[in-house]
């Protein structure tokens, strides 16, 4: 019924209105509020190559800081985004807001990183949302190389043949595509030989017990495996112990992001992390420790 609700509009609570419509009512408006009052922050979470152990870029997450106080993750409000429509307008400001930020990390010390911005199914039908990147990096400046775009694989099983020439001209334009939460949709490996996406990024729910669970490790592994077999990148989410991060190499997986490296930061609190892991390096910022 919140389908019905964003297409209706309400002007007050109806007292029969129920729970669920009138949440998604308060916090569909306060959402409203909270582009026009600029409520939205990104936090970025590095990602890290598993072999020479150096960052290669961030994955940009959205908070939303309600009435300037709390700061809400999006679990709690992106799919009354999306139930809306303000995916859309909120979607647009963080690809301009992720490439602007990471034409500042180039400016400032780190050429190379790349930023990784998450795009949901909605977003690609309640927005023009080939405009919408086009416009952040002619906006920001940013090498489109250093831009990556998180897909889901729900998006191939329901726009595939809507999107699939925007996805080749961003193919062809040089900027990444990688595959979110890889293996926990409906995974159809047709799609990977058709568009030859970047990267894999392996669900966090496979590692979280790669160390102990025989059938995470074979479903990594066939994922590392197929991945390797196409020409594809692997990287794995929510690695939280260096252990993990240990076999995730052994196994021959790419990258890494999660909590053992560092949670989501604030711009400038990853600015300082980044000041911080480059000062332990003797080899300067463009290199890193590797993962013991
Ligand atoms: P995701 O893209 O799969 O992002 C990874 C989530 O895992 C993030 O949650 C991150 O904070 C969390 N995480 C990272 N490392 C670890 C770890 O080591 N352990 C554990 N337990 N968790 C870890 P977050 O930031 O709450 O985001 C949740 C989801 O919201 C994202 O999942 C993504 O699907 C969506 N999302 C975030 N930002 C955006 C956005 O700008 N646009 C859209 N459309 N969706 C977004
Ligand atoms: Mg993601
Ligand atoms: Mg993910
Ligand atoms: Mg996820």
């Amino acid at each position: 019924e919140a389908k019905s609700a964003s297409q209706h509009s309400y002007r007050f609570f109806e007292p029969q209105m129920n729970l669920a419509l009138r949440r998604f009512v308060e916090t569909r408006d306060a959402l409203r509020v909270g582009l026009e009052q600029a409520e939205f922050e990104l936090y970025y979470q590095p990602q890290i190559d598993l072999l020479s152990g150096r960052v290669v870029g961030a994955e940009a997450l959205l908070r939303w800081r309600r009435d300037g106080q709390r700061l809400v993750p999006p679990d709690d409000f992106i799919q009354v985004a999306e139930e809306s429509g303000l995916i859309a307008s909120i979607g647009r400001w963080v690809l301009q807001e992720a490439c602007r930020q990471a034409a500042i990390w180039h400016a400032s010390g780190w050429p190379h990183l790349s930023v990784a911005v998450n795009l949901s199914a909605a977003q690609f039908r309640q927005a023009d949302i080939e405009q919408d990147v086009a416009a952040a990096l002619d906006a920001s400046g940013l090498d489109p190389r250093c831009l990556e775009l998180e897909l889901t694989e729900s998006l191939f099983m329901q726009e595939v043949e809507s999107i699939s020439e925007m996805l080749m001209g961003w193919k062809a334009r040089g900027i990444q595509l990688a595959i979110d939460d890889f293996g926990t949709g409906y995974s159809s490996l047709a799609y990977l030989k058709r568009f030859q996406v970047n990267r894999l990024k392996i669900d966090r729910s496979f590692i979280a017990d790669i160390l102990h669970d025989e059938q995470d490790r074979a479903i990594v592994q066939g994922v590392i495996q197929i991945a390797r077999g196409l020409g594809l990148q692997t990287l794995s989410e929510g690695v939280e112990t260096s252990r993990q991060a240990a076999q995730l190499r052994r196994m021959g997986c790419d990258m890494a992001q999660g909590y053992l490296y560092a949670k989501p930061l604030s711009a400038p609190q990853f600015a300082s992390w980044l000041r911080h892991r480059a000062g332990r390096s003797t080899a300067g910022p463009s290199r890193d420790e590797p993962p013991s």
